[in-house]
């Protein structure tokens, strides 16, 4: 994925991935890491040598980008994995608090960061993560990224085929969807911010077609996502910056006649990383909320991440919920 690739990040983000060792004694394991100087905030990385352990996201450090990690044999058999921290949101949320499932979908797989992050949330023998990627060669990339993250366990089936033509019916247990579609990646900075501005406008200013065009797709693609039959938590995220392709795409997704007539609605902040600041854009629910309080109470369903400012790309993420599940949360 562009966000990994990406060497102007402030800090270089990776978790232990539980599928293949055991959080506890990785620090034992492995020397490499054990040496780095814990620090308390991402601010302290200032150099290689320090290490970050994350409040929000379990298992997830940051180190300095300089740090040779790609070179350590942790890396390299799949023992950690590096992924952007705000990218870390989606399967997190859907697990949220200690909400775990027994299949899960994973709508636009590729590369395969949130799939076996998601996959590290299984509890129960058999649980499985669907994982849908429409493009060929990427889906070859997720078959490669899932074999390394899960060695010989049976956690992952892969298909490749466009989601919206797969029949919820097929998927009768399926009770959790993460869904993260193709975007501008205008949250990313570098080379992919620059691709999604306008060639022909200033800087400033960005291809509200396209961007449009993006949220009709987002939006048909969550959709379809809330109507398998048992679903009760679908997480949408993307890593674009604009209201267009974020709360504006939550908001026709709230207002659809279909998707009330399914029971969905946003989760309150309580259930979606209740201690991150930085929420939905408040302002951006005012066309479907009566009172100041409301818009802050959907908004709250809603979490973002500022490129850089919050220590990687910019993120963002709503939790959608519906059912007897929640019914004390909702209220
Ligand atoms: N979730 C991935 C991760 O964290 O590694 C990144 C996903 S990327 C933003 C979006 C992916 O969705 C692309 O690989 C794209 O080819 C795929 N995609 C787009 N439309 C799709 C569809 N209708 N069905 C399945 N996959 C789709």
């Amino acid at each position: 994925a562009v966000e990994e690739e990406n060497d102007e990040t402030p800090v270089r983000w990776f978790r232990i991935n539980t599928i293949k060792c055991n959080s506890e004694d990785f620090f034992d394991k492995h020397t490499w890491f054990a040496k780095l100087q814990p620090v308390n905030s991402i601010k302290d990385i200032t150099d290689c040598g320090m290490i970050y352990k994350d409040d929000y996201i379990p298992n997830l450090y940051g180190i300095h980008p300089k740090e040779k990690l790609t070179s350590t044999d942790a890396y390299k058999s799949g023992e950690v994995i590096i992924q952007d921290r705000a990218s870390c949101f989606p399967a997190h949320i859907l697990n949220e608090i200690n909400d775990y499932h027994d299949q899960v979908i994973d709508a636009c797989a590729a590369p395969g960061n949130k799939t076996t992050h998601a996959a590290s949330y299984l509890v129960k023998p058999g649980s499985i993560v669907y994982a849908f990627e429409r493009d060929a060669k990427r889906a070859q990339i997720l078959k490669k990224m899932c074999a390394i993250a899960t060695g010989d366990k049976d956690l992952i089936h892969i298909t490749h085929c466009d989601f919206t033509s797969t029949t919820p019916s097929d998927f009768p247990e399926v009770t959790g969807l993460v869904v993260d579609p193709s975007c501008s990646g205008s949250g990313i900075f570098g080379r992919a911010l620059q691709d999604s501005l306008n060639d022909n406008a200033g800087e400033d200013e960005v291809d509200l077609e396209r961007l449009n065009k993006l949220a009709g797709f987002q939006f048909k693609i969550v959709k379809h996502a809330m109507s398998f039959p048992k679903a009760r938590k679908v997480v949408y995220s993307t890593c674009s910056i604009h209201a267009t392709e974020n709360e504006q795409v939550v908001v026709d997704l709230l207002r659809d006649g279909e998707i009330k007539k399914m029971g969905w609605k946003l989760a309150p902040r309580s259930m979606v990383l209740s201690n991150w600041e930085r929420r939905g854009w408040e302002q951006e629910f005012t066309s479907i909320a009566a009172t100041n309080e409301e818009c802050v109470k959907l908004a709250g369903g809603c979490v973002r991440a500022n490129p850089k400012e919050d220590g990687g790309i910019g993120f963002f993420a709503a939790c959608f919920i519906r059912g007897k599940n929640y019914d004390e949360t909702q209220n």
